[in-house]
């Protein structure tokens, strides 16, 4: 096997993330590569740490990253913030939900599901009803943009309910930060992690995340003590905090240039215009769904994530070759079902540096060929 240098083909990247990078973040990633305690790295992850609080809107100390992907910062808020036997419970209609609840097992805490069916929001009631039947809960644990249904749910509501049963509540907003409204301060979520290659437009592999005081708190006074070393925030915070950082672990510096570059062009932007500009494109992009093929999102209006639409298959569509097609012959990647919707939808993002309408044009010119075709 002879070996050269790698050069993908340019794809335009509308499935449920990773979406297109901006060729500003690209750049960046390209710099120096310096060492992960090198004065001008420390300013670096202050500067992250900033502009991350704008994007979260919160004021909370404890807001950093994470090396590595959005599970991680999952798999961190959760083992942070439960003990084995903790109550915790969980809402969940889809697949993301279902790996917190793996993950809650995992650490030994005791997971309540609170079920509600794949592609709607979670009902609040649900919620109200299951911490009422369990009054020893800790924790109560929600995704915000459930990205296997298409589903956005009202995790201000529900917030205000965990906490009036004296919980507190851990949040997933991996696909809605940077893209929908997010207030980390103002719902009160206590722990919250999103992920880097979704809204946010730079590449995968850091996990934004932040602890209110609350949760710092708690976390420090736990009895059993964070059963992770690499996530361990009381061992993290010593690196991302304080007049003199140690070693924690070798942060992938470049990687931090792209994620500190797709903040500040999310800055520049104005987060509220951002999240203004992924609803009226979303609109778009369902209108001429409709108009031109008759498409549906599975989810009702009121309820979707505006940047990641779940679209129910037509009839005698052998959506695997459509998919297919639209790679290889239009370099065009759209999302597949997971779990209960394997085989049955397509989700279509329009995520970041992708919102706009050159990229609906596109994708609609593109699946008015493939579909012709069937
Ligand atoms: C993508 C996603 C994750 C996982 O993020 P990775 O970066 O793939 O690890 C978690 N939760 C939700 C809602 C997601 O959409």
């Amino acid at each position: 096997m002879s070996h050269k240098s790698f050069h993908p083909h340019h794809r335009i990247l509308m499935g449920p993330g990773p979406s297109n990078v901006n060729p500003r973040v690209l750049t960046a990633l390209s710099h120096a590569t310096i060492g992960h305690l090198d004065p001008q790295f420390i300013e670096l992850m202050d500067s992250i740490k900033t502009l991350l609080q704008d994007t979260f809107k919160t004021e909370n100390e404890a807001t950093f990253v994470l090396s590595g992907p959005g599970s991680l910062g999952m798999e961190a808020c959760l083992v942070n913030m439960i003990e084995p036997g903790d109550k915790v419970i969980v809402c969940t209609g889809g697949y993301f939900a279902n790996r917190m609840i793996q993950i809650v097992e995992k650490i030994g805490g005791i997971a309540v599901p609170v079920k509600e069916n794949w592609g709607r929001a979670i009902d609040p009631q649900k919620l109200e009803d299951t911490l009422k039947e369990n009054k020893d809960a800790k924790i109560a644990a929600f995704v915000h943009a459930e990205t296997s249904t298409g589903a956005l749910s009202n995790i201000k509501e529900l917030s205000k309910i965990a906490h009036a049963h004296n919980c507190m509540v851990v949040a997933d907003v991996v696909t809605s930060l940077g893209a929908a409204e997010v207030q980390v301060d103002e719902w009160q979520l206590d722990a919250v992690y999103s992920c880097s290659q979704k809204g946010l437009a730079c590449v995968a592999g850091m996990a934004p995340v932040s602890f209110s005081e609350k949760a710092v708190d708690h976390i420090k006074s736990r009895k059993i003590p964070v059963q992770s070393w690499f996530n361990d925030l009381n061992l993290l915070t010593g690196y991302w905090s304080g007049q003199k950082r140690s070693y924690h672990h070798t942060a992938p510096s470049n990687q931090y240039y792209g994620l500190h570059e797709a903040l500040l062009i999310l800055k520049e932007e104005g987060i509220e215009n951002a999240w203004r500009r992924h609803k009226e494109n979303s609109a778009k992009l369902i209108l001429r769904l409709k108009d031109e093929f008759n498409l549906e999102p599975i989810v009702p209006a009121g309820e979707r994530i505006p940047h990641l639409l779940a679209i129910k298959v037509p009839e005698g569509i052998d959506e695997a070759q459509v998919r297919s097609d639209l790679l290889t012959k239009h370099n065009l990647e759209i999302g597949a079902g997971l779990g209960e919707l394997a085989g049955k939808v397509w989700r279509i993002g329009l995520m970041g540096y992708n919102s706009n309408e050159k990229m609906i044009d596109y994708f609609i010119s593109a699946l008015k060929k493939e579909l012709h075709k069937h």
